[in-house]
């Protein structure tokens, strides 16, 4: 018995952002026109009841990505579909298109102090996010049930000692509690959360995110989580993207892609995270496709040994030609200085891929 296909929820193809550079002095005199490479033709799909972890550095584009997907930016080209239906290059913010897009796709951002207004209480946030959305209900009684209903969905019980804190009187944890329990008041499909956990104490990561996740199964939402620590995508997430200097460059399911890294990208950013569970080995083996390819080094993309790189990422003002990795990448080959690499498979499985021109060939 085949388990049918998760159903699309959001998805994006070709996705692209360049912010114009503002010249100043001199140079703004000249007619040369430069921008900012920020996100470069990005595919993914969201599907119900599973989350998605796009991982990178900062200023890899990860939360360029998410604020297109809400729709706060104007893309430079590409589509994004909401059920397959195509949304606009750029919608009026404030207008109803758009209105009734964040009722069905909602961001929750980094920093919950900063995205609480403070001074209001949580009950005025909660509120205004209810009767925005058409959540609130004909009367008062309504309005206490449906609020009521909200903290408890993010385990803030007896809600009566909540509604009236204001964010400065609740812990990093409890605000990010709040800005969730807002961003459900749309009742959406989709939620990006764009590192909802980074500015939160460690000993609360792992609550938030437990949260996070009893969400996805009781709603069944399409999560999108944003993180530069590929750690807690491999703990939280179905499928995990890697993205560096505003392209992906790896994906596949979390366990593969965090277990067995295939671009030499990815496999930095395991080796620079601490993963007890990590199996060196499995790592190792990749070696092996890696060695198949063209590059032929000793061991290849992770072999026992394997040099890990280092360096500083790009300027996306004047990214690298060919592959962006290559000042970085210990395999750089010719063809790496001038070719743009494609998604290539990785393994048997056809859902793991990487960009990178290692693994030409290696999947056949
Ligand atoms: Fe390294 Fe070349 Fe692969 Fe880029 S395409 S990651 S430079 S081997």
């Amino acid at each position: 018995m085949t388990t049918p296909a998760a159903e699309v929820v959001l998805e994006a193809e070709g996705l692209t952002k360049h912010f114009p550079v503002r010249k100043r002095g001199r140079a703004a005199l000249s007619r040369e026109v430069r921008v900012v490479h920020a996100v470069d033709d990005v595919d993914l799909r969201l599907l119900r009841g599973q989350v998605t972890s796009l991982v990178g550095e900062s200023g890899s584009g990860k939360s360029t990505v998410a604020r297109l997907l809400a729709q706060l930016y104007p893309r430079t080209s590409g589509d994004i579909r909401l059920h397959g239906e195509p949304t606009p290059l750029a919608t009026a913010r404030g207008g109803r298109r758009f209105r009734a897009y964040c009722r069905r796709v909602q961001l929750i951002f980094q920093d919950p102090f900063a995205s609480l207004n403070p001074v209001h209480n949580v009950e005025y946030h909660l509120t205004r996010a209810l009767r925005i959305h058409g959540r609130a209900g004909q009367g008062k009684e309504q309005l206490r049930a449906a609020l009521a209903n909200l903290l408890d969905r993010v385990q803030l019980t007896p809600a009566d000692r909540y509604l009236s804190k204001y964010p400065h009187e609740l812990s990093g944890g409890q605000r990010q509690r709040v800005a969730i329990a807002r961003a459900l008041a749309a009742d959406p499909e989709a939620l990006l959360a764009d590192e909802p956990v980074s500015m939160l104490d460690v000993s609360i990561r792992l609550g938030v995110l437990n949260l996070l996740r009893d969400l996805k199964e009781r709603l069944n939402l399409a999560i999108l989580y944003i993180t530069h620590d590929i750690a807690s995508a491999r703990y939280f997430a179905d499928t995990v993207l890697v993205m560096y200097a505003g392209r992906m460059v790896e994906g596949g399911d979390s366990e593969t892609v965090t277990q067995r890294p295939a671009h030499p990208y990815t496999r930095l950013l395991v080796e620079s995270a601490p993963d007890p569970d990590r199996l060196t080995s499995e790592a190792g083996s990749l070696g092996e496709a890696g060695g198949a390819g063209e590059a032929g080094t000793a061991g290849g993309v992770g072999g026992a040994g394997a040099p890990v790189p280092g360096g500083e990422p790009p300027s996306l003002i004047s990214p690298p030609a060919g592959c962006r990795f290559h000042p970085r990448c210990p395999f750089v080959m010719d063809k790496c200085r001038t070719e743009l690499p494609p998604r290539l498979q990785v393994g048997d499985t056809g859902e793991h891929w990487a960009a990178c021109w290692l693994f030409e060939g290696v999947a056949a």
